[in-house]
């Protein structure tokens, strides 16, 4: 076209409009239902959603979290938090909940973590699958923006389920995301959770769970007496301290029992140099593990497993010892009752 000729027509037509760049999201995804939707919601409007999930001895099996997003096609970053949730529990900023959980940091230090990782990596911004007014305060709008401003992310958040009742984030501004088509849920009631899985093929999800370990009196009243004796430096401590019965012995020893197979396979892995694995051989019972026992507790742990055997019908227990560096040694037992170790239950 001569641009000097004001009779010439374009006829031609108009150059398409370029597709306005999606973003790249990395979703911290716990597993739950909630996660998993806001990774559809962005989906669903052409953001490239990854997930990102963290692992420590306190935190639900990955296994269940790789299973969910495996066939829903997201890719999963799995990152070890240990040495993070580790240092919380120390000494937690913000102080802990109903127990030894320290919710309002954890949870800012994994938006942290999560924006470190996508910033590394190429993504433009972190989603959560959080709900406003979901849980009484860390869902309120203070606690979701004193967890925002803790973890210094700025305005690279994304709450895909309840965007449309929050501030503009900085990827609505540019539009890596459309704002538009972000929810506005808000509220415990869980059914616009159950019709919005039906909308996006998802069969299976956990029901909400309340928390980690770290939120159960029963798990923390042992991990007190472990932090009391053990210290936290030995992480796979934290990991069986819930495979089974545990007890502290007289002499300062912690033994803990299998109450199962899983159990008793959980504290032969578990088993470390220093430790001693013991079991009754001439009768079923339990594996049980003694972590660097004292000597003084030597004979209370052969009891505490003859007590614990099923011994029906014989007068002595033979148990089998194994530490680490020598030959296991069979020592035979009389048979004793459960009453004398019920003060040392934990
Ligand atoms: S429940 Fe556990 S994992 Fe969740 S924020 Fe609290 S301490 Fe962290």
């Amino acid at each position: 076209m001569d641009p000097m000729n004001d009779n010439e027509v374009n006829t031609a037509a108009p150059p398409a409009a370029a597709a306005p760049r999606k973003g790249r999201a990395l979703c911290m995804c716990s597993g739950g239902l909630d996660s998993m939707l806001a990774m559809c919601v962005l989906r669903e409007q052409g953001v490239a959603a990854e997930a990102i999930a963290f692992t420590s001895p306190f935190f639900a099996n990955p296994a269940g979290v790789t299973a969910s997003l495996a066939e829903l096609g997201f890719p999963l970053h799995l990152v070890d938090f240990t040495d993070d949730i580790l240092a919380l529990v120390r000494d937690p900023p913000s102080g802990f909940g109903s127990c030894l959980n320290p919710c309002i940091d954890c949870h800012a230090r994994m938006i942290a973590r999560a924006w470190e990782f996508a910033q590394a990596n190429g993504f433009d911004f972190v989603a959560t699958g959080e709900v406003l007014g979901q849980r009484p305060m860390s869902q309120m709008r203070p606690g979701l923006n004193r967890v925002r401003k803790l973890a210094g992310i700025g305005d690279f958040l994304v709450r895909p389920l309840c965007a449309k009742l929050l501030d503009e984030t900085e990827p609505e501004r540019r539009g890596l995301v459309d704002r538009e088509r972000l929810l506005a849920l808000n509220g415990r009631n869980r059914k616009p959770q159950m019709e919005l899985a039906k909308k996006y093929g998802i069969r299976k999800y956990p029901t909400p769970a309340g928390g980690c370990k770290l939120t159960e009196p029963s798990y923390c009243r042992r991990l007190k007496d472990v932090i009391a004796h053990e210290g936290l430096d030995d992480a796979r401590l934290l990991g069986i301290l819930d495979h089974g019965r545990l007890f502290r012995l007289p002499g300062g020893t912690l033994a803990v029992l299998g109450r199962n197979r899983a159990d008793n396979e959980a504290l032969r892995t578990a088993m470390r140099g220093g430790d001693v694995q013991l079991r009754s051989v001439n009768v079923p019972g339990p594996t049980a593990l003694a972590v660097r026992p004292a000597a003084a507790d030597e004979a209370a742990l052969r009891r505490l497993v003859a007590a614990y055997s099923d011994h029906k019908g014989v007068d002595t227990v033979v148990v089998r010892e194994l530490h680490a560096a020598s030959k296991p040694v069979e020592i035979p037992v009389p048979v004793c009752g459960r009453e004398e170790f019920q003060s040392c239950l934990l």
